[in-house]
């Protein structure tokens, strides 16, 4: 027998089923999704978010907070972000088919695998995480959701980049660093684009375009991210 999560409003129901452990939590997504569009979030990038479904990303014990706004718990002191964040460091990037893009920090896999629904079939996203724990959740999240054709998860520290895959189009960094890391900048394709929050109390999200000559850095937001740990990020 399968088990269904459907959803009411006030929370969520057990319901059998058939055809293996399925969670459905639709209701609630489209609700989050509706809810976003206050954050000027484009269209295409809320209809992406629309295709992932956040609770398979999730620790068991959260599974109904899955579709509120706000960053959740995923174990060893990281958080998957919130919705709204990810949708809008999504917008920063000009995400389109057949790019490739290098994500620091995996936590969850939520964020790689939002980027994915903008960038497949053709695209692929490299992700990189510290803590082993969570690299391999990210994995089995990813697999779970069908999305591990587009990712491909790493095990190591993202304050270096991933050189093996480089140049990208894009990076999009999920953990806040002392400074924009000029290993990471040194991977981007000329025009590429840096989403980076910088900052360890008080966090800005700045958006780096790499130049002819060097990068172009403006402020987007004020943002609340954990550190990025690491060789070019703050010691542990
Ligand atoms: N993108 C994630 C998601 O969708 O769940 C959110 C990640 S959480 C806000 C930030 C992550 O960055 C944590 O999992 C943390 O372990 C990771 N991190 C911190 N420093 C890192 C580093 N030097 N390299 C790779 N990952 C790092």
């Amino acid at each position: 027998m399968a088990i269904y999560y459907e959803t009411v409003s006030s929370g969520v129901y057990l319901k059998g089923g058939k055809g293996g452990i399925t969670f459905t939590m639709d209701k609630d997504r489209r609700t989050l999704i509706k809810s976003l569009r206050r954050h000027d979030i484009s269209e295409r990038v809320l209809d992406a978010m629309e295709r992932v479904p956040r609770h398979l990303f999730v620790r068991d014990g959260a599974r109904e907070y899955a579709y509120a706004d706000r960053p959740l718990s995923i174990g060893e002191g990281q958080t998957i972000s919130a919705p709204h964040m990810v949708g809008i460091m999504c917008d920063l990037m000009d995400l389109h088919d057949g790019i490739k893009i290098l994500e620091i920090g995996a936590g969850s896999g939520y964020h790689a695998a939002v980027i994915a629904e903008l960038i497949k079939p053709s695209g692929h996203i490299y992700t990189v995480e510290r803590i082993p724990t969570l690299a391999e959740f990210a994995g089995k999240n990813l697999r779970a959701a069908g999305y591990s054709p587009f990712v491909t998860v790493h095990g190591g520290d993202g304050s270096l980049g991933w050189a093996e895959y480089a140049p990208y189009d894009g990076i999009s960094v999920t953990c806040a660093a002392p400074d924009v890391p000029a290993a990471l900048v040194e991977q981007l394709k000329v025009g590429g684009k840096l989403a980076i929050p910088v900052g360890r109390m008080w966090q800005e999200l700045y958006l780096v375009e790499r130049t002819e000559h060097g990068m172009d850095k403006r402020k987007v937001t004020s943002v609340a991210f954990v550190p990025l740990i690491g060789k070019y990020g703050f010691k542990d």
